[in-house]
């Protein structure tokens, strides 16, 4: 393949994500997608097995937001948020308010997920502040998680497993503890809160799936133990669905398979059905009701330069038309059934220690890492999109994925696996 002169002439200057630069292969260069594909410039097309980090939920190029965002663009592409409001904004607060369960009624909109699990943090925070609470200034979070990269998120993370293990020591250490699986882990942790309990400002909790760290699943009934356990000792509940929200797991989202609601949920991969960035903090009516007051002091001190950006709102607000649908439900449904088809037999693999699906997620997992680069160079060969991570192959396709591209994805899985 001959490369396009603008990777020629960009690759010396661009930093990738996650990347050895020295080491690492060349990035695919890509020119269009289409569906389920992307599209190479040479003209290759690849099935694409992980709906671009998540987020492509109902496939690349959707025409009903494609539309949205041609008469946005036209319309009004940007205002700033302090002091002015806008329709689109408004209009999906109101219905992601009324697609989430219970009271979450009340939506921080940020740009990118991270940003809204630190503004869900700083919303924890102030929440105890405000109610003249001192001291819970620390957040309890579970190995196996990722809640993003910046500086207070990396905390939330696993810390030996997560990305972020050289940065021990710089942030102020949270307190992380294993999720209570079992009535002896559930034990241990509320001995863990009742000694620790009044430091803490909340629980930080992925459910159902801890995704980044390896798509390690738990049972509803860890996030009812939460639920209990939070209550017990006056901290907040965060979830963060930034990876589950929106179908993933089977359900719009996946604190509704255990019917418990947090106090707080942040959102965001999917939201604009992999079109813009976008993000939300969305916070009950009694974490809201906290900050509520005469006293300008008490209010929540952020606001993004590009907060609810008129476009992103736009393409969520089209996406939910899409999701109102109702048509995700029995693709997720067909999605993950081909998955676990598809991928049962990599279970007498060489290193397979796991194969589990959840949703639309579809995972293998090793014994050991695997060599992502050397994995992804051969997935390509085989027409698939695939980006191992860690000791996982995990397929994460778009719910739209036609029959024939999931058996692509499957095949190329097994085959990798050296079970074809
Ligand atoms: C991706 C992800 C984040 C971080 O989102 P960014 O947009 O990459 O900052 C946080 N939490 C979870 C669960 C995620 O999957």
């Amino acid at each position: 393949m001959i490369d396009p002169d603008w990777l020629t002439a960009g690759a010396p200057h661009v930093w990738r994500p996650y990347c050895q630069m020295k080491t690492a292969r060349p990035p695919l260069p890509v020119v269009a997608t289409r569906g389920s594909r992307l599209i190479l410039a040479d003209g290759r097309e690849l099935v694409d097995g992980l709906a671009s980090w998540w987020t492509a939920c109902h496939g690349y190029n959707h025409p009903h937001i494609a539309e949205a965002l041609r008469a946005q663009i036209e319309r009004m592409p940007h205002v700033m948020f302090g002091g002015l409001a806008h329709e689109p904004a408004y209009r999906l607060a109101e219905r992601l308010a009324r697609m989430l369960p219970g009271d979450l009624d009340h939506v921080f909109f940020a740009e990118s997920g991270s940003v809204s699990v630190e503004i869900a943090m700083k919303m924890a925070l102030q929440f105890h502040i405000n109610r003249g609470a001192r001291g819970r200034t620390k957040f309890l979070a579970f190995r196996g998680g990722y809640h993003g990269d910046t500086l207070a998120t990396m905390t939330v993370c696993d810390p030996e497993e997560g990305m972020h293990s050289l940065f021990a020591g710089v942030m102020p250490a949270q307190v992380i503890a294993d999720l209570p699986r079992d009535t002896e882990s559930e034990a241990a942790l509320d001995v863990l809160l009742g000694e620790r309990g009044h430091e803490i400002a909340a629980i930080l909790i992925e459910p159902l799936v801890q995704g980044a760290g390896g798509m390690l699943l738990h049972s509803p009934e860890v996030l009812r133990t939460l639920r209990r356990l939070a209550d017990k000792h006056g901290v907040l509940l965060i979830f963060d669905e930034i990876f589950t929200g929106f179908g993933r797991t089977g359900t719009l989202f996946a604190m509704q398979a255990a019917g418990v609601e947090p106090d707080i949920v942040t959102l965001s991969k999917a939201l604009t059905g992999g079109t813009l960035p976008l993000s939300a903090a969305v916070a009950s009516q009694k974490v809201f009701e906290s900050f509520w007051s005469d006293d300008p002091g008490a209010a929540l001190m952020h606001g993004p330069t590009y907060m609810a950006n008129p476009l992103a709102c736009a393409a969520a607000n089209a996406s939910l038309d899409l999701f109102e649908g109702g048509s995700w439900r029995s693709n997720v449904a067909r999605v993950g059934a081909a998955l676990s088809e598809g991928l049962e037999p990599c279970r007498g693999g060489k290193g397979v220690v796991d194969v589990r699906t959840l949703g639309a997620i579809g995972v293998v997992e090793f014994d050991a890492p695997v060599a992502v680069g050397d994995l992804c160079a051969g997935f390509a060969e085989l027409g698939v999109w695939i980006r191992p991570m860690g000791k996982v192959i995990y397929l994460t396709p778009a719910f739209t994925t036609p029959d024939e591209d999931l058996t692509l994805l499957t095949s190329a899985v097994r085959k990798v696996v050296g079970v074809a």
